[in-house]
């Protein structure tokens, strides 16, 4: 028996809808992996890891500087030589101007994460331009020198990346995160257990909510000694890996 006319065009119209929604909704969920995607951007270089045979990583602080992440972290760093990279907050910074320097003249790497640490995904131009320059701003006011970008929630598409390379900032992202629990050790060895030569390691230590990360610092740095792994800052690690193995 045939359907009447009418009710097979209702047919392929609820098709072609559901089909188009489909769809639509597959090219957002590929947009959104795209934005967060730890080792690629649409238009420009990321560094996620470097590949690298030497026994270094970088270990890399996002937010902030607030004087509880500041006091908490620098010491531990210190008593066990390591160095790092700090992705700090323009609109912080500007407030704080005092604890950025204090990181630099620790020996600390300060560097780029925007000035308001909003998503930075389908924004104008400008937006970018100015989010990048007024912390660029900022950190060379601190006494910083480096040109390392890392976007707010590692979120990127195509504009951010583009404004990133025209400004002579290198993006960075990272490889090893810190681990979801609230147990310092177990978040610890989970660190530890990722982390590999070449390495870009990050952790969040500026804030009340980040009291497991700092307590445990500790056990991250031996841990990482006891795999023969030393912690330095980006700049670092990118310099080291690009020299010449030394011939033994
Ligand atoms: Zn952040």
């Amino acid at each position: 028996m045939r359907r009447p006319a009418g009710s097979r065009r209702l047919v392929r119209t609820v098709t072609v809808i559901a089909a188009s929604v489909l769809l639509a909704g597959a090219l957002a969920v590929s947009i959104l992996q795209v934005s967060r995607a730890r080792c690629f951007a649409l238009t420009g270089p990321v560094v996620c890891r470097v590949e690298t045979e030497r026994p270094l990583v970088a270990l890399t602080f996002d937010d902030g500087p607030t004087e509880a992440g500041v006091g908490a972290v620098l010491p531990v760093l210190q008593a066990h030589g390591a160095k790092a990279t700090f992705f700090l907050i323009g609109r912080e910074t500007a407030e704080r101007p005092q604890l950025a320097a204090r990181l630099v003249a620790a020996g600390h790497e300060i560097a780029n994460h925007s000035y308001s640490h909003q998503r930075m995904v389908g924004r104008s131009r400008g937006f970018y331009e100015r989010e990048l320059a007024a912390t660029q701003a900022a950190l060379e006011g601190a006494g910083g020198e480096s040109r390392l970008f890392r976007p707010p929630y590692g979120k990127k598409l195509a504009g951010l990346p583009n404004e990133v390379r025209r400004q002579g900032l290198t993006l960075v992202m990272w490889d090893v995160e810190d681990p979801q629990t609230q147990d310092p050790a177990a978040f610890a060895d989970k660190v530890v257990t990722k982390a590999r030569p070449g390495s870009i390691i990050l952790l969040h230590a500026m804030y009340p909510a980040n009291a497991t990360a700092r307590e445990a610092l500790p056990r991250i740095l031996e841990g990482l000694r006891g795999k023969g792994l030393q912690a330095v800052s980006v700049t670092t690690l990118l310099e080291q890996a690009r020299r010449p193995e030394p011939s033994s």
